[in-house]
């Protein structure tokens, strides 16, 4: 043996003390860019700047767009329930004709922290839906005709507002599908008034194929909510058949359209596509499909936001007309447990999704 070296498992010491090192190195650079990986700012997904695409349109582009609108409004097909009716006449399922109806404009904070920012979402809240989910957290309104009645002009006003005197970070539609030519016709109308923050599309993904291509070029974020997998269910506690594969195909147009989420440095969302899910009372194998759905099917690098907010709401533990005592979707009258959310999140994990919307670990917002 050569004097002060020594053989550790058939390889000298110089070798092993320089395997460790490289691997030390090596597991420094993966720690380092799990933290990177982390702040979900690496590059591809970090802009230096960003020009909301409503502002790239060609004066041919936005009217085609409005024609487009027009024409949707006069014989509308434009979601799953397929109405055909003239909405300057008559209303269909979601009740709306063609003006909409507001129920709330203004900064909203109940965001993810890369929407929301500093100085909040501007969020406009339609009245209407297309939908009829029985434990809908936002009964009120959805379910409801009530509100402001607004042309898309006058719509185009509320988004002047919000970027002048709240200075949001962008422009939120709430429920939207139902309302789809009037969002498209505030939008070009807001683009003329000086309108300049990106445009977020925030839906429960019971859209069309082409409402969604009406909404290209127009929106930059879409932030939609897969809530369910099996149709039985859909028909059950949405009120919708097929609900499900609707849900597919239009996030899989969202993401043709507008790719992964991605940011500029300051944290904040400027392009790209939000998933939600809200985990649901016993329906946590469903929300294993629709998780893995998304990491084979849409990307491994979608932005992930699984909910544990779900509260009894709307019709759910109601009591039966008639039935003495007996409640209504007894079922999922109650929250969800940590082993659902558990289950859910770590079917995503194991998928390869790995940009999961997390809570904040202090006062402020994480990026
Ligand atoms: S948007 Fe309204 S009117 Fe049009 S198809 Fe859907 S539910 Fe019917």
């Amino acid at each position: 043996m050569v004097p002060g070296r020594f053989v550790a498992g058939g390889r000298s010491a110089t070798s092993w003390a320089t395997s460790r090192l490289v691997s030390r190195r090596t597991n420094a650079r993966r720690t380092e860019n799990v933290q990177r990986r982390s702040l979900h700012l690496a590059p591809p997904f970090l802009l230096d700047d960003y020009i909301p695409r409503y502002q790239l349109l060609s004066v041919q582009e936005e009217a085609k767009k409005r024609s487009a609108a027009y024409a949707h409004l006069s014989n509308c097909n434009l979601c799953p329930r397929l109405c055909s009716v003239n909405r300057f006449k008559e209303t269909g399922h979601c009740l709306i004709g063609s003006n909409v109806l507001v129920n709330v404009v203004a900064p909203h904070f109940g965001e993810e922290p890369c929407l929301q920012g500093h100085h909040g979402s501007g969020s406009v809240f339609f009245s209407g839906c297309n939908l009829r989910c029985v434990f809908c957290q936002n009964h009120d309104i959805a379910h409801q005709r009530n509100g402001m009645d607004l042309t898309p002009e006058e719509l185009a006003g509320w988004m002047m507002k919000l970027q002048q005197v709240g200075n949001v970070h962008n422009i939120n539609f709430v429920t939207p599908e139902h309302v789809v030519p009037q969002v498209a016709l505030a939008i070009l109308a807001a683009k003329e008034m000086g309108l300049k923050v990106p445009i977020v599309y925030n839906t429960s993904a019971f859209d069309s194929v082409e409402s969604l291509k009406l909404m290209e070029g127009l929106v930059d974020i879409y932030l939609p909510d897969f809530k369910v997998w099996k149709d039985s269910t859909s028909k059950r506690l949405l009120k919708a058949d097929n609900y499900a594969e609707h849900a597919r195909k239009s996030i899989q147009e969202m993401y043709r359209q507008v790719g992964d989420l991605c940011f500029t440095g300051d944290g904040i969302a400027k392009k790209g596509v939000l998933v939600r899910h809200l985990v649901m009372p016993g329906k946590e194998e469903e929300g294993i499909e629709i998780v893995r759905w998304l990491a084979g099917s849409v990307s491994r690098d979608t932005f992930v936001h699984i909910m544990e907010q779900y509260h009894p709401r709307a019709h759910v533990g109601k009591t039966k007309r008639g039935v003495s005592g007996e409640k209504r979707y007894a079922d999922i009258n109650r929250p969800v447990t940590d082993d659902e959310m558990g289950a859910v999140t770590k079917a995503a994990r194991d998928a390869g999704l790995w940009r999961l919307q997390e809570a904040a670990r202090h006062d402020g917002f994480n990026i």
